[in-house]
């Protein structure tokens, strides 16, 4: 089965092979990776070796801390102002989805936030936009932060900039496309992202983080919900989610073997065969606008929005050994991701099925 499910999502054969032969004996243990004691040295050093691929594939400076944390991107949207959001400060948040609209409410619960700019009139469609020069001096003042959400799952839509104010740290929810394409990543103070869609498996969240940001981080919390005690523990305030951490490990080591610039340039010819066979389609509309689109989700649904006929559309992909291609239960319709692990291969093989279903039908 080809799997283009958007998390958990697919992962290669040869990553899957090194996480089984580790799972029985993690080279010169005689242990399985699962037994291994989390303050020894092996797991403390998978740990510390995860963290220093992610600073060299993302290329970060040294100031920039990462964690491996559990909870989710869920715990993200809470621990953020939780940590951040001062009293006597506010929190911009720029909602373009569903997960930025999560991490907004958890906002609020926090503190005083303001949306900087949101697209729900057109049920995120398209991207929102907002410029400093035009947004009420008061929504933008005293900020402790601006948080984005690049790339929205459900929808398909991608940021490629984000609008900035000096002096105010910008957080980015980067979960489905962290590693997929190039940024410059130091325009981050803070990014998280959860790995069960590009880095392997679920249980563990990666979040990254520069040094004077973290410096602000409220200090007087319990050490599960403060990213200070992760970042002093090696992320080890309590037992770390070692196997996912481990398989974030797998996941990066083949990254870095099959070099970002390649895969990156893989995943733009990906997304372009797909797009350029959705557009010409008959029966096939994308949902996303053209200049909001994501080259690392496309997301589409039948001209006639017939229920009945997207599930005959599933069940005729998965009998042509093709998955997770159901859109999210929010938006119906399909959802392909595009992920590290599939190839350009899979992405002809799903138009070859889509285009042989539509034949059918005509
Ligand atoms: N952020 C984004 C962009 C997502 O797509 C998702 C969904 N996996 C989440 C956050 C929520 O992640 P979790 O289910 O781990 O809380």
């Amino acid at each position: 089965m080809i799997n283009f499910g958007s998390g958990p999502a697919a992962i290669p054969l040869a990553v899957k092979q090194k996480i089984q032969e580790s799972i029985l004996v993690h080279q010169d243990t005689g242990l399985s990776i699962l037994e291994l004691p989390h303050r020894g040295e092996v797991i403390q050093n998978i740990i510390t070796k995860a963290g220093q691929l992610v600073r060299e594939l993302l290329e970060l400076p040294d100031d920039y801390h990462v964690l491996w944390m559990p909870g989710g991107g869920r715990l993200q949207f809470h621990m953020l102002p939780l940590n951040f959001l001062n009293p006597t400060q506010q929190a911009g948040y720029v909602i373009s989805g569903h997960w930025a609209q999560q991490a907004y409410l958890e906002g609020v619960r926090e503190g005083k936030t303001q949306i900087l700019a949101t697209s729900e009139a057109i049920n995120f469609a398209a991207l929102p936009y907002w410029s400093v020069q035009t947004t009420d001096k008061n929504k933008i003042e005293n900020l402790s932060y601006i948080h984005y959400c690049s790339n929205n799952t459900l929808y398909g839509t991608q940021f490629q900039q984000f609008t900035k104010i000096p002096g105010v740290p910008l957080v980015v929810d980067m979960s489905s496309d962290l590693f997929t394409r190039d940024l410059d990543f130091t325009q981050f103070d803070m990014i998280y992202a959860v790995a069960q869609k590009n880095l392997g498996a679920a249980g563990v969240t990666l979040v990254i983080i520069k040094d004077d940001f973290l410096e602000r981080a409220q200090s007087h919390m319990p050490d599960i919900l403060s990213y200070k005690s992760f970042a002093r523990s090696n992320s080890t305030v309590n037992t770390p989610p070692v196997f996912s951490i481990f398989a974030s490990l797998c996941m990066l080591e083949w990254i870095r073997e099959q070099s970002t610039k390649a895969l990156y340039q893989k995943n733009s010819e990906k997304a372009q065969l797909l797009y350029s066979y959705l557009e010409t389609s008959q029966i096939f509309e994308l949902i996303a606008s053209k200049g909001s689109r994501s080259d690392t989700n496309v997301c589409f649904r039948l001209v006639s929005r017939s229920l009945h006929e997207t599930d005959e559309v599933i069940a005729f992909a998965a009998a042509h050994g093709i998955t997770g291609i159901k859109g999210h239960r929010f938006i119906g319709g399909f959802r392909v991701a595009l992920y590290n692990a599939i190839t350009k291969d899979d992405v002809e093989k799903l138009i070859a099925v889509l285009s042989l279903y539509e034949t059918e039908k005509s």
